[in-house]
Parts: structure tokens; sequence; C-alpha cells
């Protein structure tokens, strides 16, 4: 398929006229073919009108062909086949096996959110049967399930421009839900949006869905996405990138005459305690293993642990002298974008100025190279220091010393939302792992024992959120099955005529749904 610099508004591909906007190999230093067309509010009423022409029809379509749409955008875009690799991997610079297990990864996802259509659950079909002899009042015969809120704008991520991006996890929850969906394309992955957006837009037609169902609007600079959340047919939107710009799309949607939910994943360090126990037992492989999820994809993960919190002893300074080791010996590589390795390279700086830095990695040859860098605090200075817990978005971490449990429990009531918190730990270390979880449980939405946060499961029980700054809204997640909950809303019919129920709350359950009738769940 060929990338022709188009935005996809419904059925038709549309050519912008504000702006020219080009691709960039962040690895050769070098613009990409062809040039794109950026447009601006125009494009972005266009593409949600349709989407709002297109709500009704694509939300009251049979759960099958909802859930054969998502399954025919996985079957689109594996037929890309190495087309869409390459392009990725020179919008990216990240490396082939990388993006071909992303693209696994977002293929499995459109796959279990069919999966999921198809089951209903996520309807909460809920029956409370009419009481009309209840004293001293009659009961109504009152019928609950959910239903999607609208149409919804989603920004694909710098990191992830298959899985988190025109067909990634916000999508594929939100067309499982029964939104239409407005992409607005990340400006690093240009080409790689084109492709994917083109497997969508064929899934749609295929599928006989309403043209409005998918749009991917192209635009230079912020207007374009401010216009997107701005529009009155967006009913929420779905977004991951930095903390500014989270912000910026959360103060955009509260302003509205109608404000809207932002679902913004933006920034975490993910808090790594590393307990006595853990490190006097195997504190070798675990500093190795750190060293890797801290420089995995030059530390451009969410998920990266930005911060270890650990007990000063002997154990712990091999701990520290073997991390440092391990990080001297990772070289520099190429970031995402020039403007995401400035960042980085402007807050390792910053960094510098306030603690004190143990080891660098090896420069290497990369344009944007981002080199690893390894810090280590007392727990005194990181209370006193709030910058220290700050993200800085690449390869690095650091290291905060406590004296003693009292501190490291201080530590981590310091913390800011996060996304995932880890304990490294041994059966001795239970006791404190005990005081730590309730602290933790409300910092994080994922907590782990015994790994490290970089790898996030496409899968029912995974929690990939947490409390500000981490997201804008602690209360659901942007990976995995539940993604489906932020899509929609509850309706409760109260004494509705058969006639006119929804079919998930008709008496005989004809989509055989499991519900919850008059406090009994099952296929009732
Ligand atoms: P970003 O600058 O926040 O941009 C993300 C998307 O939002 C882009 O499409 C961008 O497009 C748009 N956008 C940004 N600010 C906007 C505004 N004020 N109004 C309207 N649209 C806006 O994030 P990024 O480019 O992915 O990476 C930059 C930084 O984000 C990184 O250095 C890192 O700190 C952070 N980041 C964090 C995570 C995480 O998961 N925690 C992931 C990726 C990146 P335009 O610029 O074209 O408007």
């Amino acid at each position: 398929m060929k990338i022709t610099g188009d935005m996809l508004i419904g059925a038709s591909a549309v050519r912008g006229t504000d702006a020219t906007l080009r691709a960039f190999d962040p690895a050769r230093n070098a613009d990409l073919e062809p040039a794109f067309g950026g447009g601006g509010a125009a494009e972005v009423a266009r593409a949600c009108e349709l989407a709002e022409a297109a709500f009704d029809d694509y939300r009251h379509a049979p759960f099958e062909t909802r859930a054969q749409f998502l399954e025919a955008i996985a079957d689109n875009i594996i037929a890309l086949g190495d087309t869409l690799i390459e392009r990725a991997m020179a919008e990216s610079a990240l490396p082939k096996a990388r993006l071909e297990g992303e693209r696994a990864r977002t293929v499995g996802q459109l796959r279990l959110f069919a999966s999921l259509v198809r089951e209903g659950r996520w309807l909460c079909a809920t029956l409370d049967s009419a009481q009309p002899d209840r004293k001293p009042l009659p009961r109504s015969d009152l019928r609950l399930q959910k239903i999607p809120l609208g149409p919804v704008a989603v920004f694909g991520a710098s990191n992830f421009p298959l899985a988190f991006s025109v067909a990634g996890g916000d999508s594929a929850a939100a067309f499982a839900a029964g939104c239409p969906v407005v992409v607005k394309s990340h400006p690093a992955h240009l080409g790689t949006s084109e492709l994917v957006g083109r497997a969508v837009q064929k899934a749609v037609a295929d599928n006989g869905l309403p043209e409005g169902t998918f749009s991917l609007v192209v635009g230079a600079g912020n207007a374009i996405g401010e216009a997107l959340v701005a529009h009155p047919a967006i009913q929420a939107v779905g977004f991951t990138g930095s903390r500014r710009g989270g912000l910026a799309l959360v103060d955009i949607a509260a302003k509205r005459p109608v404000p809207i939910p932002v679902f913004a994943e933006m920034s975490s360090v993910n808090p790594v305690f590393a307990l006595p126990g853990a490190l006097e037992t195997r504190g070798d492989t675990l500093a190795a293993a750190y060293i890797d999820s801290v420089t995995l994809g030059v530390g451009q993960f969410c998920t990266n642990p930005g911060l270890v919190i650990g007990l000063e002893d002997s154990d712990l300074d091999d701990f520290i002298d073997n991390a440092a080791a391990a990080l001297e010996k990772k070289s520099a590589q190429t970031m995402l974008t020039a403007g995401i390795a400035a960042a980085y390279a402007d807050g390792v700086k910053h960094r510098d100025a306030t603690a004190k830095r143990i080891a660098t990695g090896e420069s290497g040859e990369a344009a944007s190279g981002a080199l690893p860098a390894l810090y280590r605090v007392s727990a005194e200075d990181f209370l006193a220091k709030p910058q220290l817990a700050e993200e800085i978005f690449g390869p690095t971490s650091v290291i905060v010393v406590c004296r003693d449990e009292d501190e490291m429990i201080s530590v981590a009531r310091r913390l800011e939302g996060q996304l995932t918190a880890t304990l490294l730990m041994e059966k001795d270390d239970v006791e404190l792992a005990r005081r730590l979880l309730p602290v933790l449980e409300r910092k994080v939405g994922r907590i782990l024992a015994n790994g490290f946060p970089t790898g996030v499961e496409v899968s029912y029980a995974m929690m990939h959120g947490g409390p500000f700054p981490a997201t804008s809204d602690s209360r659901s997640t942007s990976v995995g099955a539940m993604a489906i909950e932020r899509f929609l809303r509850p309706v409760c019919y109260q004494d509705l005529p058969a006639a006119l129920l929804p079919a998930a709350l008709a008496d005989d359950n004809p989509l055989n749904l499991w519900r919850l009738r008059d406090g009994e769940l099952g296929p009732n």
C-alpha cells in the first residue's frame, strides 16, 4: 500500500491545504517522503460531523458485526506486512523485532476486544423486577445497561506507533464500546498512521459500517488537536504523551460548554522498592535486570523504573555498584524524535544539579542518541527536592538510599501518583512489604512483586493507569479489557414497555447474556 500524505475523513482521502508536514527518520537524520497535507478546523469539523452521523447506526449494529470489524482491522494490519514495519522503523528508530512484537500486541488487543464485544458482560445488564405489592410503596420495574458515550478523539503516542496509536488500545476500546473514533495522527508517525488508518478505513467499508465510524486527521502544531477536543460532537478523549500536552487537553475539555472526560496517560516514575531480603539473596541479578529495564527501548516506556528505593546496608551498596557497572556497558541510542532527545538531555542536565550521577553509559554514533545515566541520593535529599521524583523520559533512574524502614515509608508517602510500584522481596521482607502495601495502593494502579514494570500484558485483569499525574483519571485503564469502561455510561429504563426495551434487557434474554437479575448473576 502506498502512502499518499492525505488525511482519511470518513471514506475519503482528503488533502490538507493548511500546512505541509514531513515525517522524519531520527536514525538517518533525514526527512521522509511523501509530504503530508495538514488540515485544520474545517477537516476536524467534517470528521466529527461524520462521526456524529455514524454514531447511532454504529452503536446499533449487531455485536457480531462490531466484533468482525475489530477482527478485520487486525487482519488488515497484518496484511500490510513489512511495508508497515519498515515505515514504523524509519519513523521511530525502533528495532524490527520490537515493532513486530508491538504489531502482535496491537492485533491481539483488537481480537481481545472482539471477544469482549461478543461476550457482552460490559453491558452490565441488570434487572430489578417490579414489586407492585411492596408496602408502603410499590417498586417500579428497573432495568439498566451501559451504552457508548459517542464519538471519541484519540491522540496517538510517540513511543508506541502501533499499540497506542491509530488502531491501538484507545481506538480498540472505543470501537468495542460502540463509539466512532477520530484519531489525531502523531506528528512523528505520519506514514505509519496513514497505513494503519487505511487498514481501519477498509474494515469500515468491508463491514458495511457508516463511513464516519473512523477518521484520521493530520495537522501542524497544537491547533488541530485543540479543535478536535473542542468539537461538540466529541464525547471523550484518549491521550498518551506529555504531562503538558495532556493537561492542555484536560483544560480545553473542561472549558467546553459541555465538558467531557479526558483519559490522559502522562507521567510516572514507577518506584521499585528493593527490600533487604531480596538484595541479600540475589542483589547482583536484580541489578542487571533493573538496568536492562531502565534502558529497554532507550527508556522510552511509561513504565520505565525511574526510581529504586532501598535500605542503607552493604547489600544495597553492592546492588548500586552492580547497577552502575551494568549501566556503563549500555550505549547511547537514538530516541524517537529530536524533541524527545532534547527533552532528555535537558532533564539529565537539571538532574546533575540536584543529584550525584554515579554512572553514565557509553557514547555511540546515534544521531539523537540518549546517554544512559544513573543517580544516587539520600532519602533526606529526595524528600527535600521534589524535582527528583519527576519523570525524565529516557534511560535514566535514581536510587534512593533510606536510613531505616520509617524513612522508606516516608518516601513512599511522598510519591506522586504512579502507573506501577514494584516490590523486590523475599519471605523475610513480608512485614515491611505489608507496611508499604496500603501506602502504595493509594498511589498506583498496578503493584508487582519480583519483576520489573516494563512489559504490560493485554488481558482482562490488567490495570494501566493510576492517580494523577500518571493519568488524568485513575478510575480506568488504557490497556486491557477494562479500558472499554471509559467509553460507556449506564442508562436505567424504568417501567418501559417490552416493545421499547433494548434486547440486552428483554425478559427472555435473546442475546443470552450473563445478567444480574434480582440480585442473581447468571445467563438469566
Ligand atoms: P506530546 O508532546 O504530549 O504529544 C502527544 C500528542 O498530543 C501529539 O499528537 C501532539 O501533537 C498532541 N499535543 C501535544 N500538546 C498539545 C496541545 N497543547 N494541544 C493539542 N494537542 C497537543 O507527547 P510526545 O510527542 O509523545 O512526547 C513528548 C514527551 O511526552 C516525552 O518527552 C515524554 O516526556 C512524554 N511521554 C510520556 C509518555 C508516557 O507514557 N508517560 C509517553 C510518551 C511521551 P502536536 O504536537 O502536533 O500538537
